[in-house]
């Protein structure tokens, strides 16, 4: 028992049959802008059962609890992240495809890439998931998130999503979940583990020329081959943030070793070493002078999770 109460956090959680956990875990590698502090624990279960386990001893000892997808919309601060920093295995679940004469249900586990569900789609002969093409992340972080573009948003597609508490593991339908532009309003904290997608029978051809025409458009207009975390503030209505941080002259801007993207101003990319606190200078920056220039409040995409030292 002195031992037990003695042990870190680490320690503690490795405990619970079924996790996987490493103490004080690098996690820029796991992330795409790749800057951050590392996790004090890391941990990945590998059953959904060790999950539920996991998230009931989190809510007894008051540990903080991080969600990390595929880190493609999120900021670590420099200063890592306290508590508990959970990655659910791609695998923790098996696929299941359903396919009938007109439409057909995907489920996939939610630390799945979105990709996943592209190779499912497609391979089944299904139609109207094409917006998500592109777009890296897991299936959880996309849900999370409402991932899409100007051609639809992830719950479009979306029939029931299934949510991990520490009370036990269940699902929910589309219409219990509120969702608007890149946010959907999941249990307070509920964990996505696994998505059930309703897709119609298509024209297979008319949709992979639809994903062609927009991979190729993502090549020319993003800045693919640099660190980055996609657009960093959303869209306001009827307007582009991308538009107005260019208007105000901060296309190209430096700080430290982050740039705002010099194709497409919405954007920052890593210059290699940046740190969390380089990114958080542009994006003051970036909102302090639309928001004196153009009287427009921007909204950050991006979320920020950790410590962030001054
Ligand atoms: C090159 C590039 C292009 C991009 N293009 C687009 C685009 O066109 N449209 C778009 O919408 N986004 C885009 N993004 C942003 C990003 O890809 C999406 O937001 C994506 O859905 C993030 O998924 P993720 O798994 O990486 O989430 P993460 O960054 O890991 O997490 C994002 C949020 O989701 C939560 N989360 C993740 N998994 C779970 C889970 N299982 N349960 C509960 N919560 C969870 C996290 O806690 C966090 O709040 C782009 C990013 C990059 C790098």
């Amino acid at each position: 028992m002195v031992a037990i109460s003695r042990a870190s956090l680490p320690e503690r959680l490795g405990l619970i049959s079924g996790c996987e956990v490493t103490a004080r875990a690098p996690l820029a590698p796991l992330t795409s802008v790749r800057v951050g502090g590392p996790a004090e624990a890391l941990v990945r279960p590998r059953s959904p059962e060790a999950l539920v386990a996991l998230l009931r001893q989190v809510r007894e000892e008051g540990v903080p609890l991080t969600v990390l997808g595929g880190g493609a919309n999120t900021l670590v601060g420099d200063g890592g992240i306290p508590g508990v920093t959970l990655k659910l295995p791609s695998n923790l679940f098996p696929e299941v495809v359903e396919v009938g004469e007109e439409e057909g249900r995907l489920t996939l586990g939610a630390g799945a890439a979105i990709v996943r569900l592209i190779n499912q789609m497609r391979s089944n002969k299904l139609v109207g998931a094409e917006f998500l093409a592109g777009i890296p992340g897991t299936l959880g972080g996309a849900v999370s998130m409402n991932a899409g573009t100007k051609n639809g948003e992830c719950f479009r597609v979306v029939e029931a999503v299934e949510v991990a508490t520490a009370d036990g593991v269940g699902w929910l339908s589309r219409a219990e979940i509120p969702y608007r532009y890149r946010h959907a309003g999941l249990p307070a904290g509920g964990v996505v583990t696994r998505v059930r997608f309703l897709l119609p029978k298509g024209d297979t051809v008319a949709s992979k020329k639809a994903m062609d025409e927009d991979l190729g458009y993502r090549k020319r207009s993003q800045p693919l081959s640099q660190p980055n975390f996609g657009s960093v503030f959303t869209n306001p209505p009827g307007d582009f943030a991308g538009r107005l941080i260019e208007s105000v002259g901060l296309k190209g801007h430096v700080s430290g070793r982050a740039q705002v993207s010099t194709l497409h101003a919405n954007w920052i990319v890593n210059l290699g070493g940046a740190t969390a606190r380089d990114v958080l200078t542009l994006l003051s920056l970036m909102q302090a002078r639309v928001r004196e220039e153009r009287g427009v409040e921007l909204q950050p995409e991006v979320k920020r999770v950790g410590v962030f030292l001054p």
